[in-house]
């Protein structure tokens, strides 16, 4: 904790939706977050209902929902009334196919226009979608249709001739593939979406809709193991409404860019749900990342609020030191970004302070899982940063510690747990279940589910402290924890030093079983580019380490890999490295980066 706490002492450009943390704690309640959603006419509450309609039966009709930049950047603006109709004939091809509530509609999509209106669209048709990452392969394509009981598949015709065609009789309940763009009328058992469309009418009365419904079914990252189906109902979108405003700082005139993927939960819950229950206007980029494009988008959309991720910001820092020059943001105008926020992995504090360096805006991280739908912990736009800190719980948020046993599990002794109450003392984080966008379950899982709980709380699997004035400091996944020498390890701590040096771009920490020991710490070190690895270096780095972690903690061994095994959404899997290390069998690896 030797990075200064970065204190916001000028007044914030616009007044910012969470002035006051305690008081907003304090008076908060869910019925009333959920008293500023509309609601259905008839009553219920739909997801898609609030985030599109609403907007387009008000004076918010002719505003643009979403700004889609193409691949070869040309823009594709979509206003919130022509959102509606486009999402009422989605809706309506659905109805026509016999697809209802609680059917299962499967997206495989870029980031297109057309894979907007298939996620709302359904939600308006009361079915449940699950979006699938566009570059996965066939295999992890097929396991997650069966396992998710598709009925109804989105998809180009590229995409189903490459990941899908040859194994359509492995998926026997997949009804409908409906193809968008070209290509149907050479594929049989597909139909254009497009011509579908336009038979539909551009009106549909959304079904009463239970909050309690399923709406969404999202599969975790795959980083700790096989990815897991979790289920979300329509609820949810109390919840994503409620901390976009307050973790985002969501203002109505905001333009609100997202890099995630919604076929991650981040790029659903905060691409689409969130930003769109606001009212306000989506920037989304169909291309990867590159950070010439991604500075210019972000100076030409003229981008407010910019939510991202770690790996993202590890990029750009590698092509825009901290140390300068800068000339490639200084090419563009920033000037419009207020606010930026990142999640998924562990911010180091070397990149909260590159944000404010660089970009001139520290970044505020904030944690939160697949499972709990929706942010759980942030650093909030009006509130001090300290750097490496992931923040403190959200208004409508009960947070706690948790002791653990001897296994790195949460120690339950007659169906009690204790709670962890000294400050800077480690142990896991669990939340106590309410908020409405915590799942509802593992699909086809009711164990694993079950499993998830514990007196009252559920547990989340990853490993905290909490200081004295209730900041939230993120160890590592319960599954990653190093025991070593009588010492608990959290990698993160490990990787944050090691990257702080200039030479190092990523690093991934293991424990390496070892029999004095139990296990030492090893760290899998890539370098910046034109930085050749040698033993002198690598002797520089594990000095470098032991400087600032002290002997027990500091890296005992050092490796150089360019090539670190990481999941499509960019984080690190430490459980591959150690597969690896140890030659033992990889396990599942459909969400590995760079996989077929
Ligand atoms: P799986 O559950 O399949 O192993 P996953 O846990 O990576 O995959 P997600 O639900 O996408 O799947 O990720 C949530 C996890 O990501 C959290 O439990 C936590 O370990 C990590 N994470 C998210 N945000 C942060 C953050 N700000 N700081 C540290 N870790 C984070
Ligand atoms: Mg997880």
């Amino acid at each position: 904790m030797h990075w200064e706490a970065i204190r916001k002492e000028t007044a914030p450009a616009v007044p910012p939706r969470l002035a006051d943390y305690d008081r907003v704690r304090s008076a908060f309640t869910w019925s009333q977050a959920r008293a500023e959603l509309s609601g259905l006419p008839g009553g219920g509450l739909n997801m898609a209902h609030e985030a599109v309609d609403r907007h387009a039966f008000s004076g918010n009709a002719n505003k643009v929902a979403l700004r889609c930049i193409a691949r070869d950047d040309s823009v594709t603006t979509v206003t919130y009334a022509e959102l509606m109709r486009r999402t009422s004939r989605f809706a309506g091809v659905l109805r026509s196919l016999c697809i209802g509530r609680g059917d299962r509609v499967f997206t495989l999509l870029g980031r297109c226009p057309e894979l907007y209106t298939s996620v709302l669209g359904t939600l308006k048709n009361t079915s449940v979608l699950c979006p699938l990452f566009p570059a996965f392969g066939p295999d992890p394509v097929e396991q997650r249709l069966r396992l998710g009981d598709a009925q109804v598949l989105v998809t180009t015709a590229d995409l189903y001739r490459r990941k899908v065609a040859e194994r359509r009789t492995s998926v026997p309940g997949l009804k409908h593939v409906l193809i968008v763009g070209p290509g149907a009328e050479g594929l049989p058992g597909t139909s254009s979406l497009e011509d579908l469309m336009s038979e539909a009418p551009d009106t549909f009365t959304v079904p009463p809709t239970s909050p309690e419904d399923m709406a969404l079914l999202h599969f975790t990252s795959g980083t700790t193991g096989t990815p897991k189906g979790a289920v979300h109902v329509h609820e949810a979108v109390v919840a994503h409404h409620a901390t976009a405003a307050y973790a985002l700082d969501l203002h109505p005139d905001d333009v609100y860019w997202c890099t995630a993927d919604p076929g991650w939960v981040t790029g659903m819950s905060y691409g689409i749900i969130a930003p769109l229950a606001h009212g306000v206007t989506v920037v989304v980029d169909e291309g990867d990342y590159d950070a010439r494009r991604w500075y210019r988008i972000l100076g030409e959309q003229r981008v407010t609020v910019w939510y991202t991720a770690p790996t993202a910001l590890r990029m750009l820092m590698r092509a825009t030191p901290r140390q300068g020059p800068y000339d490639l943001p200084r090419s563009h105008d920033l000037s419009a970004l207020r606010f930026v926020a990142s999640v998924g992995e562990p911010l180091n504090p070397e990149a909260v302070v590159w944000g404010r360096d660089v970009l001139g805006l520290a970044v505020h991280d904030n944690w939160w899982q697949t499972e709990t739908g929706s942010i759980m912990i942030a650093n909030f736009a009006a509130c001090d940063i300290r750097p490496g800190s992931m923040g403190r719980p959200l208004p409508g948020v009960d947070a706690t510690v948790l002791k653990q046993d001897g296994e790195g599990r949460v120690q339950i002794t007659d169906g009690r747990v204790t709670e962890v109450e000294r400050p800077g003392a480690e142990g896991e984080l669990a939340l106590r279940p309410g908020w409405p966008s915590m799942f509802r379950g593992y699909l086809h899982d009711k164990k694993r589910y079950e499993a998830a709980f514990a007196d009252g709380w559920y547990l989340t699997g990853d490993l905290v402290r909490r200081d004295a004035d209730g900041w939230y400091w993120f160890v590592g996944r319960a599954d990653d924890v190093i025991k070593s020498a009588g010492h608990l390890i959290g990698p993160f701590e490990v990787e944050s030093a090691l990257l702080e040096h200039p030479a190092v771009t990523e690093v991934g920490v293991i424990g390496r079983p070892d029999p004095v020991a139990g296990n030492v710490v090893k760290a899998f070190v890539s370098l910046r580019e034109g930085v050749e690895p040698n033993p002198d270096l690598k002797r520089e780095l594990l000095g470098f380490a032991r400087r600032k972690l002290g002997p027990a903690v500091a890296p005992r061994e050092i490796s150089f890999d360019q090539n670190l095994p990481k999941t499509r959404s960019g984080k690190v899997m430490r459980r591959l490295l150690r597969a690896r290390e140890l030659g033992l069998p990889s396990g599942d690896v459909s969400t590995l980066e760079g996989s077929a």
